[in-house]
Parts: structure tokens; sequence; C-alpha cells
């Protein structure tokens, strides 16, 4: 609990905004600074650490073995959703905030029932269990909820259920708008699900635009829905993962800004407050990226080495009261640990 914490950030944080860039390792995050001529919002970061992602049973994980060990801090198998290797389920830092008292959000530019958010409200071995994760979701009556994937709510193959309708009848205020026309924010009496699209949300080069508002308006509207115990939030820029895959460079970098604009405004909030813990990182790198000799500013020359995950390790940023506990390099499980310290959790 001493190990080089400063007066600072020894503080308790009251709350998390926990951000996750999928597939955001070094590489990504260098060809980005580069890409805003040497700018960088992760220069805003006083404590930076590196984390190994293994899972338990590869040695390059997937995104719901990755979620899982930051969410219940336990190593797990690829495919899994919040359940350990025994495929039991394990509570998740979401639901113990929830458990707390604490509002919550989950903010993705993803399905909502996509491997990293499922990761904190869901217990499912299999992450195509699409439908069966949705289910989770109305169980569990998070305060502000924005992604795609409607389809798996109301279009269900498996059961006629409209958990649409379900949820609206459990209070939920939802909307439909279309990813391209922010619907209007209402009051924060009850929970709030936007659901951007039935199907994945396009990336920022074929017009999504939410990201970084609705983190500052999601942060905004837990905040004001219920300010006494605090909030946990989960922010994911969820497609630069898949501009790895198809290792496509415009796309990556466009993702990559994007991500950026949303943890600027969760640091901006983070500052004026001074009660918020920020943590950054990743799943896994994707694309196996680097920067070629013959860049510069004006024109990068990146080449992705595969059209996979790859197993370096990950940078994790972190700012606010506990941020000293990310200093250093340690396993991915121990991000559950940390942020359970900085809170005090036992
Ligand atoms: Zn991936």
């Amino acid at each position: 609990m001493t190990y080089g914490v400063s007066q600072e950030t020894a503080k308790r944080p009251k709350n998390i905004i926990f951000m996750v860039g999928d597939g955001m390792g070094l590489g990504q995050i260098t060809a980005s600074m580069y890409a805003q001529r040497n700018k960088t919002v992760f220069d805003r970061f006083p404590v930076t650490g590196l984390m190994t992602t293994q899972s338990s049973n590869h040695l390059i994980t997937d995104s719901g073995a990755g979620a899982t060990a930051f969410s219940c801090g336990c190593k797990t198998f690829n495919g899994a959703i919040g359940v350990n290797a025994k495929k039991h389920p394990c509570p998740t830092l979401l639901e113990t905030a929830d458990s707390l008292g604490m509002a919550t959000g989950i903010v993705v530019t993803c399905s909502i029932t996509h491997a990293t958010p499922a990761s904190f409200y869901a217990h499912v071995p299999e992450r195509a269990s699409m439908e069966e994760i949705a289910v989770w979701l109305v169980q569990n009556r998070i305060d502000f909820l924005i992604g795609g994937g409607g389809k798996y709510f109301n279009k269900r193959t498996k059961d006629k259920r409209n958990l649409v309708q379900e949820m609206e009848k459990t209070g939920y205020q939802v909307s439909t708008n279309r990813y391209d026309s922010i619907p209007k924010i209402p009051g924060t009496e009850r929970p709030f699900f936007w659901i951007t699209s039935e199907e994945e949300p396009p990336s920022v080069l074929k017009g999504r635009t939410f990201l970084p508002e609705m983190t500052q308006k999601g942060i905004s509207f837990i905040q004001k829905r219920d300010n006494s115990r605090g909030f946990f939030m989960v922010v994911e820029g969820s497609q630069i993962d898949w501009a790895g895959h198809s290792n496509d460079k415009l796309t990556l970098i466009a993702e990559m800004a994007d991500f950026e604009k949303a943890i600027a405004n969760a640091l901006d909030f983070a500052k004026k407050d001074g009660e918020t813990l920020v943590v950054v990182t990743a799943d896994h790198e994707t694309g196996g990226m680097s920067i070629l000799q013959g860049s510069n500013l004006d024109s990068l020359d990146l080449k992705f080495t595969s059209k996979g995950h790859t197993a370096s390790m990950i940078p994790v940023f972190a700012y606010g009261p506990g941020a000293d506990f990310f200093n250093g390099i340690y396993d991915n499980t121990d991000i559950f640990y940390k942020i359970k310290k900085a809170m005090g959790w036992n």
C-alpha cells in the first residue's frame, strides 16, 4: 500500500473512469501522436505502467479474456466473458461498484454486448452468445448505456423476447436514434440506454462521432443521477482493434484520434472534480503494427505484421487519486486489484 505513493495520489478516489482502447498498443499510440504532429493526450497522465496480457490458455489473448482479467482479476480462456477458467461466474468491478451504491455507465463504439463491455456485466463461457449476454444487461440496471447491437434486444432468434420493451417496463428511457443523430439526454431520474444501431456502429470515417460527446455527457448524467457514493464508468474505443484486424491505417488513425478526444473529456472532468481516478489501457495490441523508415509527420508508413492480436506488453495510464498504484510492470489481472486497493474495497 505504500510503494512510492505520493501525498497527492494517496487520497482515495470517489469515482472511476476506466477506458479501454481495444487493440491499442504502443505503436498505435505513437502513430496517433505523430499524426497529430507530436501532440498526444497521453502526456497529460502523470503515471504510466506496462502490463502483460496472456490468457489462461493462450499467450495471445482475445478481448473476452483480456477484459475479464481487468473486470474480475482472474485469468480465463479466450472467448470467456465474466467467468473464470473453470467457467464459474466471477464478480466484476462494475457489479461491485453497483452493490456499493455507486452509479454505473458503459459507453462503447461496438455492440453493447461485445466482449469488452460484456465482461463487466455478463457471465457466459462464449462471447458469441450475444442474445444471452443482452439478457444480463436487463438484469443489471446500469444507469447509462451507449452502444450498438439493437438486434440482440428486439430481433432475437432464440426466443421472442423484446428486451427493449422489458427494459422500458423496468424504467429505462431508451433511444433508438441512428448513430449519427445524437439524442437529447433525458432527465436523470431514470436510467438511459441509447441503442446506436441494430448492428455494429460504423467507423469514425463512415460517420460515427458520438464517443467523445457521450463520454462527457455520460459522466455528467451518472454524476447527477446519484452523486453520493460516486460512479464507475467504462468507456471503450472499440474499433481501434477492428482497424488493426483489417490493417487499415487511415481508419486506425481516425479511431485513435476519436478515442483520444474521449480521454481528453474524461481528464477535463477529472481535473475539475479532483476525486476521480482515470485509468486508460488496452486488452492487447492488434496488427503487430510498426512505423517504418521513411515516415515523417506528414506521411506515416505504417506496416502491419499480423491480421490478429499480438502478445506485446500494453501501456497503462493513470490520473487522479490512486494513480500511483499503476506504476511499474505487472499483469492485466492486477488492474482489478489495483482499482480495488485504490478504492479501499476489500
Ligand atoms: Zn480483436
